[in-house]
């Protein structure tokens, strides 16, 4: 091996601002970037990928340890995998270590390395048997060699002689048959695991209608200029159909594709609808499925490589950006919009729809964004020339979008006209749908029975000893139990206070009380409930989604879960009670959200030519947003929202890091936080205005014991903005070194 070869750098799955230097054994043959190679860091054994070959250490050559051993059976990390971390750390202000620990889990790591050994004892374990196999085959030729011997001894047309050639033939079958099971475990280790593979698809099956043909060329133009496409559809005017045409003719000309829906929810429906045209082919992958079938896609797109196949289409959530891809053509961001993209924590604290953009870079590839309700950053993109807006403004099954109707809760309440937290009219309205044998769904954003308990004597509200939130209250066969929605916490129910021992009463409804209004309101109905709660197994959810596609189910109570994506051709009311909670979010985006939230819900219903009607209880039934919903113009709503946006000099005007300081102590926390609001405030210095907003307290300010303060900073979008960027994690790293401080700060770059 040549001496330059001789020193690696390594990335650790670790937050480490740099990759340590390695030596390799003088007996190494060869290695390259990618390679995975166990070292020692820190007293303790990681599992690094290899990011450079041939350095020139920066430290002393005595000071740098030797690899502890090349992990051979570990599969390669590609170039462009690498490639997207450092993106990634470096946008969204962490290491690459951290992004190299999300797409590899340590657990996946540990699995890997188990599955190698599993391999090794299955192997072992097959040897034997056939090895047992063969040995019984012998056994019994040997047995039949016998009994010919002996029959040859016996004297023609004897009954002996008879018997024996009996026993001949018996053993002979007997031989034939251990002989066919031998070939089968033979062969089927030669087999192994099959894989996908896409031959003979093409771009058939589906016929576009006029808009979607005309939408389709304007698409194909936008990637010709090189550009990703913002494709605003209303919903239900056949976005997905335009979706899984492109991806056709990607897999067709032999390239692979990513389509990425925000949560898992809706990759069930899309499943079923993409896999009849990818002859049921489709990868599918989410952080919520088991590590087994988690490692089986990424060896379905790994395998694809190895082998030089062509069209693989994975179907995910954000955490498929980090599958080994290769070669992709077109990348799909269905729903754009939806803040789900975002991972909160821990780090890589990135959102997947820019990461999309990221990858779509590295492989050249064509991205297309969609959604009925786009980002503003997204239009903002469109109109600067970045990205192309292409629009499409009918509806499929030719329908105008559902009417909205706002009924005013406080005027109904003085009129004694609300039963619970229905309306007369709303109760009618249900009653008039499902007598037509149509479905309804009522969105309602708090989950539990009820969101807050508080005691009638003294005022006092049950708040989660940990958190400062208000604990709600869940029923169920055994009373029920209160529960913070924040950390986790539980205690079993009792309806006295603990301080004064005064009655507990229950304010507001949650998903759980709606259900069980709506089925007391509507004995006939079948009601079903669709929230976290609900879904926390998994088969039951699709099970409830797919109850209700086929009708069993007649009216779904559920969160914002029930608004995204799904397709139901006979749901024509759609209702949002409470909806004010939606508003209710001390955050600039609220009113954005809240228009998305509820033009999707809208968009759900009436999608088969019936024209649907979304009605909304509020109590505030002259907020802006109803207005702008009302008149049918999100167009319109945004060009609003967007130039409320440039006044205030929010995003996508400007770039928003936000720093995120928690501790148990909360004097501490209060001297900290200030002094590196200070500290921050003096790299900005020579900016018009000061860009740093806070310390300031979040609306929740303490979770798991940990009290929270907020420092946000607003970087205009300039040429500067990257060093900008770069200063303010210099600032933090230097704050936590020289405070010693560490484990305190986060920094949350674009926070939605
Ligand atoms: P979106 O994704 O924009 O909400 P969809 O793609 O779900 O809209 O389309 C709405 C409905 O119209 C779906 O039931 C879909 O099957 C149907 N549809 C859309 N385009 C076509 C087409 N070209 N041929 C047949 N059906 C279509
Ligand atoms: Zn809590």
């Amino acid at each position: 091996m040549m001496e330059t070869q001789k020193f690696i750098s390594v990335i650790l799955p670790l937050k480490l601002e740099w990759e340590p230097c390695y030596s390799l054994p003088e007996d190494t043959y060869e290695i390259c970037v990618g390679q995975r190679v166990k070292v020692r860091f820190a007293f303790k054994e990681y599992i690094g990928v290899v990011s450079a070959v041939g350095i020139t250490p920066e430290i002393a050559v005595e000071r740098i340890q030797s690899i502890v051993s090349i992990e051979e059976g570990l599969e390669k990390i590609l170039p462009e995998e690498i490639e997207l971390w450092r993106k990634v750390a470096e946008y969204y202000l962490c290491t690459s270590g951290e992004v190299y620990k999300a797409a590899y889990p340590s657990g996946k790591v540990n699995l890997e390395e188990a599955r190698a050994a599993a391999i090794s004892r299955t192997m072992l374990r097959r040897e034997r048997l056939l090895e047992g196999m063969r040995e019984k085959i012998r056994r019994l030729e040997e047995r039949l060699e016998k009994k010919e011997a002996m029959t040859a001894r016996t004297r023609e047309g004897t009954k002996a002689r008879l018997m024996h050639t009996e026993g001949s033939e018996k053993l002979r079958k007997e031989i034939n048959m251990a002989k066919e099971a031998l070939a089968a475990a033979e062969s089927s280790r030669e087999t192994g695991t099959q894989t996908a593979s896409y031959q003979g698809i093409s771009e058939s099956g589906i016929v576009l209608n006029n808009a979607q043909k005309e939408a389709y060329d304007r698409i194909c133009e936008g990637f010709g200029n090189g550009k990703p496409v913002l494709l605003h559809g209303v919903t239900g005017s056949g976005k997905t159909e335009i979706y899984i045409k492109l991806a056709q003719k990607t897999i067709a000309e032999g390239r692979n594709v990513l389509y990425l829906v925000p949560e898992i929810a809706l990759s069930r429906q899309l499943e079923e609808r993409l896999n009849v045209h990818f002859g049921g082919k489709v990868i599918t992958y989410h952080s919520g499925e088991s590590a087994a079938r988690r490692r089986a896609a990424a060896e379905d797109v790994r395998s694809h490589t190895d082998e030089g196949r062509s069209g693989y289409i994975v179907l995910g959530t954000r955490s498929s950006l980090f599958l080994p891809h290769h070669d992709l053509g077109l990348i799909v961001v269905d729903e754009e919009h939806d803040s789900s993209y975002k991972q909160d924590s821990p780090a890589p604290r990135y959102n997947g729809r820019d990461t999309a953009l990221m990858l779509s870079t590295i492989h050249g590839s064509n991205i297309i964004l969609g959604s009925a309700t786009p980002s503003l950053e997204e239009l903002y993109n469109c109109s600067i020339g970045k990205h192309t807006l292409v629009r499409l403004e009918e509806r499929y099954h030719a329908g105008e979008s559902a009417g909205v109707m706002i009924i005013d809760t406080k005027a109904e309440r003085r009129k004694k006209g609300m039963e619970g937290n229905f309306s007369r009219k709303l109760i009618s309205l249900i009653r008039e749908t499902l007598s037509k044998g149509e479905q309804v769904m009522i969105l309602r954003s708090r989950r539990a029975w009820a969101p807050v308990l508080q005691c009638d004597e003294c005022g006092k509200i049950v708040r989660c000893p940990h958190c400062n939130v208000s604990l709600s209250y869940h029923k169920d066969e055994k009373g029920g139990f209160i529960a913070c929605h924040y950390c986790g916490f539980r205690s079993s129910y009792s309806d006295s206070c603990t301080s004064c021992g005064g009655h507990l009463k229950n304010l507001g409804a949650g998903t759980q009380r709606i259900e069980e209004e709506a089925s007391r309101l509507f004995p006939e109905a079948v009601v079903a409930r669709l929230d976290s709660d609900a879904t926390q197994n998994k088969t039951y959810e699709s099970k409830i989604i797919r109850a209700f596609s086929k009708g069993e189910i007649d009216i779904l109570v559920g969160t914002q879960m029930v608004t995204k994506g799904f397709d139901f051709s006979n749901l024509t009311l759609v209702a949002a009670i409470a909806a004010d909670t939606l508003l209710g979010l001390q955050d600039f985006r609220a009113d954005e959200k809240a228009l998305q939230v509820l033009e999707q819900f809208r968009g759900r219903c009436g999608r088969r030519g019936r024209r649907g009607l979304f009605i909304i209880q509020t109590s505030q039934p002259d907020h802006p947003v109803y207005s702008r919903l009302s008149s049918g113009n999100i167009g319109m709503a945004c060009t609003e929202l967007m130039s409320e946006r440039q006044e205030f000099g929010y995003p996508p005007y400007t770039r928003i890091v936000e720093v995120i300081l928690k501790d148990t102590d909360e004097k501490r926390l209060t001297v900290m936080s200030s002094r590196l609001a200070d500290e921050l405030s003096g790299i900005t210095d020579r900016m018009k205005d000061n860009p740093v907003e806070g310390p300031y307290m979040p609306v929740t300010d303490k979770i798991a014991d940990q009290h929270i303060r907020a420092i946000r900073i607003s970087l205009p979008k300039d040429r500067n903005l990257k060093k900008r960027k770069q200063k303010i994690l210099n600032v933090v790293h230097k704050f936590e070194k020289d405070r010693r401080y560490d484990g305190h700060i986060t920094i949350n770059v674009d926070p939605v």
